[in-house]
């Protein structure tokens, strides 16, 4: 394998520019470099893999720390090899060495992340990196070329990050689609999360398509108008827009036996019910777009104006006002903040804390020097995003892994997950050392990873320890008028009230109607216990296809991009296969399906989310973990990569 320094695929990369920077300008542009990457980029960019030396290799465990845990002296041997190398490479007119051979490629890796035998990962990471010009998960077909003469066309519901991806790669098999999304504009939940403070907690040289990398991405972890118009650029510059018919919701779709089509039925702004024929349904719909209200007696008593987070109120001034937010989840603790600074007074109703996952940069842009680093070093924006990949994904999965030897109070699952929360303790107790009376109240009680981490530079401490701020823990017995009556007796004022209380993430495919085969309903089917094979094909579904499906969301922080990315390619194998054989429809076998889902199931329950009872939205109404990927990412990866046609019958 080899990544070669060509022209870039993706329309944010221009290339790579040559070093014509002075001394002093490449060494205040290294004070600003993210450390762990940086030797590994120059030993790819010059051969020398001398570079790569021991004693300046990241302590695998300690890569979730700043600068992958390399201490002060560690990072200043670093920037000075950097910067006898980038003077050297300048001097010598910016020549890259030739790609490294797959043993140094692996070496490079593998020095990143202080890890050992990568080997298996370098068939994924070659995608997964993209090196410049290099698409690796586009489809190797065209409709023209394997069954020209065959009427054949999809539906893709939802134009959000996996919508829009899908239609890209139809568009590169050449494969007719429409795509239907009730909302006047793409992006999913990057147009529709616009309460203050919203952004992305998985840092954005990962959280992007590998073959749309940015490398001048203006925040580490930036905001929602950015990643908006991110995803509004890619479905213009892959052309997807055209086939998008906005403001249409989908209400149902009905299999048809004798045409083996499916019947996708909308209804349009307008309010007119209009229906679409096509042979496969994608469906794209997303987990985190359906608001999830409490059930708490008598929130519609309230008299003053209540909102959900998902569905903020510009409207509602907030300045000098009493407000009661009830939830601390991951978007409270974004609006929270704001909030706060604005109103008179926020108590904050707390049912669970999080875990908090310290990280200082989360508010910050990315400084100019980095930038610098990314736009003249080849590989270095790469090499960053494996090391993100890395340490957010497969290398965090030990930490929320269960020994079932360990002997814990309940708090942690493993001698490695005991180790990560004593040093996110650590930051707790920096941050709520002066008051006793917080900490008590913010520090879980359940092992780390058994719930979404929550990403925090500060400003959670600095927030709830304003004096216009309460946090409140005591049950919440009902809302009335006025405001929110307590379990204690006691009453909380409110003037408005925000529920930051997530979403129906379990309901998925929820409010659409979906018929299968032999007139079964898929809700009734699941009766709330969404199941699928490799999170994209049901029995009984013959060409329906789902994205961000059962068993493909992720807690620690990997992509949901990633899974995407992994369920398109599988979708556009699953097209070929039936193309190729001339059949009109396939459908997974169940035996494979029910195999399946039992290893998922006992795996699930072998990591923290699924054996800790605390709640949370990865189980469902049954106590099913049904959202997440319990595996490696390099298992969803390697089970994705192409259908096995033994898995599934062929309808002709
Ligand atoms: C606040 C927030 C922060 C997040 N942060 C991260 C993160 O840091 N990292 C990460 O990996 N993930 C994150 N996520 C998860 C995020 O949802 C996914 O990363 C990604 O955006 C999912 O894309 P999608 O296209 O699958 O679904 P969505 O973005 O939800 O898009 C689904 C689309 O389907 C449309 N749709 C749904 N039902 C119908 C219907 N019946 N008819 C027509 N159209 C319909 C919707 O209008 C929407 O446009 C976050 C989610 C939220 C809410």
């Amino acid at each position: 394998m080899t990544l070669t320094v060509s022209s870039s695929p993706s329309p944010f990369v221009s290339g790579v520019d040559p070093i014509t920077a002075t001394d002093d300008e490449i060494r205040a542009a290294l004070a600003d470099a993210e450390i762990p990457p940086l030797l590994p980029s120059l030993a790819y960019l010059t051969g020398d893999l001398s570079l790569l030396r021991d004693d300046l290799r990241p302590d695998p465990l300690m890569l979730a720390m700043p600068q992958g845990g390399l201490t002060d002296e560690q990072q200043a041997a670093v920037r000075e090899i950097a910067l006898q190398t980038l003077i050297a490479y300048r001097d010598g007119g910016c020549q890259p060495a030739p790609p490294p051979s797959d043993a140094d490629l692996q070496r490079i890796l593998e020095h990143t992340i202080g890890g050992e035998a990568m080997g298996p990962y370098l068939p994924l990471l070659e995608e997964e990196l993209a090196y410049r010009g290099e698409d690796r998960r586009a489809p190797d077909w065209t409709k023209a070329e394997i069954a020209p003469d065959v009427d054949f066309s999809v539906v893709i519901i939802g134009a959000g990050m996996s919508g829009v991806l899908a239609g890209h790669r139809l568009n590169q098999a050449g494969v007719d689609y429409v795509v239907l999304d009730k909302n006047p504009d793409v992006g999913g939940t990057w147009h529709e999360s616009v309460y203050p403070g919203c952004r992305v907690d998985n840092p954005n040289h990962n959280y992007s398509y590998s073959f749309a990398q940015r490398h001048d991405w203006p925040f580490h972890y930036s905001t929602q108008d950015v990643l908006h118009d991110y995803f509004r650029t890619c479905a213009d510059q892959f052309g997807v827009r055209p086939h998008i018919r906005f403001e249409s919701a989908v209400q149902s779709a009905t299999w048809n036996e004798e045409t083996s089509t499916w019947t996708v039925r909308y209804r349009t702004a307008a309010g007119a019910e209009e229906s679409i024929t096509a042979n496969a349904v994608i469906s794209a719909v997303g987990q985190l777009n359906r608001p999830s209200w409490p059930a708490i007696d008598g929130i519609s008593t309230f008299q003053g104006p209540y909102f959900h987070s998902a569905e903020w109120r510009h409207d509602v001034d907030l300045i000098g006002k009493k407000v009661v937010v009830i939830g601390t989840g991951c978007s409270s603790l974004q609006f929270s903040p704001e909030v706060a600074k604005v109103a008179g007074h926020v108590s904050i109703l707390q049912r669970t804390p999080g875990w908090i996952a310290p990280t200082p940069e989360y508010h910050d842009a990315v400084p100019a020097g980095q930038k610098w680093l990314y736009a003249h070093v080849p590989t270095y924006s790469e090499l960053n995003r494996f090391f993100i990949f890395w340490k957010m994904g497969d290398g965090a999965l030990a930490s929320v892994t269960v020994d079932p030897e360990w002997q814990g109070d309940g708090s942690s699952i493993s001698e490695i997950s005991e180790f990560a929360k004593q040093m996110i303790l650590e930051y707790y107790n920096e941050q709520f050392g002066d008051r006793p009376d917080l900490l008590e109240k913010v520090v879980p009680h359940y092992p780390v990873g058994a719930k979404r981490g929550i990403r925090d530079n500060g400003i959670w401490a600095t927030t709830l320890k304003r004096p216009n701020v309460d946090l409140i823990t005591d049950a919440i017995g009902a809302i009335d008028a006025t405001g929110v009556l307590m379990a204690n007796g006691s009453h909380i004022d409110a003037d408005v009230i925000i529920y930051g209380t997530g979403y129906q993430a379990s309901n998925f495919l929820t409010p659409m109607k979906v018929i299968g085969r032999d007139g079964v309903d898929l809700h009734e089917e699941w009766a709330g216990d969404a199941r699928a094979y490799l999170g994209v094909t049901i029995p009984g579904f013959p060409n329906l296809f789902c994205l961000y499906g059962p068993n493909t969301n992720i807690v620690i922080n990997g992509s949901i991009i990633y899974f995407s990315e992994c369920g398109v390619r599988y979708i556009l194998g699953l097209l070929k296969l039936v193309l190729a054989n001339g059949a009109k429809a396939l459908e997974v076998k169940r035996d494979v399906h029910d195999e399946f889902n039992e290893i998922v199931d006992a795996k699930n329950k072998q990591m923290a989310w699924g054996w800790s009872d605390v709640n949370s939205w990865y189980k469902n109404k049954h106590g099913r973990v049904a959202q997440n990927w319990p595996f490696t990412l390099l298992e969803y990866w390697d089970r994705t990569r192409q259908p096995d046609a033994a898995d599934y019958e062929l309808v002709r």
